[in-house]
């Protein structure tokens, strides 16, 4: 059996801007009641610290992929390493993968390459896949639609109508901070509206940081007013909002 809380299913921790505090950090996390945190690994030089909190503490999961906004620099070696750190049972989802137009539009095709190897390379090894689409919705889609696999659209940007046609492909729906933002309808939308059964919270921190901190550093602890936002919108106690993460986070990355 899994314990019940806030969760945060994407933060960066292991990354520079938490060298000098994570210890820190870690703990503003268990005060503020969460009891679960997906380690994102984009870099690969981030992984071997995430594995040691992971195999120390079973609060922490570890995914590693090979980010869109990298493709360009991302050498064979950096794909064998990669390769590697796949087959860790430790490390029990891909991603971030996906596609990334709204800053790199000069590699569109060598960014599809990248994204359908490792879903393939993610089926081969039953693992779900967590997906950045930023500026690119139809082209994920096609490429979701095609390769079957399973997963979460992280920090999702879309409408709801896409939401829904990604669910229907038995993707997740994670939502950050931005869903706290004044001005984002579509993420407001999509969480009130998305299947319950489908959905997840992040913070992406260190950035994306929800109201009321908007403009710091963001950090896993503020992933609970992200919760709250949506508990609220939907008119239900904030406990029946953790069940539901927290048995959506266990059917997708832990009975896949
Ligand atoms: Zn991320």
């Amino acid at each position: 059996m899994y314990k019940v809380g806030w969760l945060d299913s994407h933060a960066h921790i292991c990354g520079k801007e938490f060298k000098d505090d994570l210890d820190k950090v870690i703990q503003n996390a268990k005060d503020n009641g969460l009891v679960k945190i997906m380690i994102i690994c984009s870099d690969l030089s981030e992984v071997e610290k995430a594995l040691e909190l992971a195999t120390n503490d079973e609060m922490f999961d570890v995914a590693v992929g090979l980010h869109p906004n990298d493709q360009k620099f991302l050498t064979d070696k950096d794909w064998d390493l990669f390769y590697e750190y796949a087959h860790n049972e430790k490390i029990i989802a891909i991603g971030e993968i996906g596609l990334d137009y709204h800053w790199h539009k000069d590699n569109v095709e060598k960014q599809k390459e990248l994204f359908i190897k490792q879903i393939k390379l993610a089926k081969n090894l039953n693992k779900p896949i967590i997906v950045h689409s930023r500026d690119a919705m139809k082209d994920t889609y096609d490429i979701l639609k095609e390769h079957k696999c399973k997963g979460v659209m992280h920090c999702y940007s879309g409408s709801y109508e896409m939401a829904k046609e990604f669910t229907k492909l038995g993707y997740y729906i994670s939502l950050a901070g931005p869903v706290t933002f004044k001005n984002a309808a579509k993420p407001k939308e999509v969480a009130l509206k998305v299947d319950i059964n489908k959905l997840l919270i992040e913070t992406d921190c260190p950035y994306l940081t929800p109201v009321p901190f908007r403009g710091k550093r963001n950090e896993p602890m503020y992933v609970k007013h992200i919760g709250k936002y949506i508990s609220e919108l939907r008119n239900i106690e904030e406990n029946e909002l953790k069940e539901h993460i927290c048995e959506n986070y266990n059917i997708l990355f832990k009975k896949f």
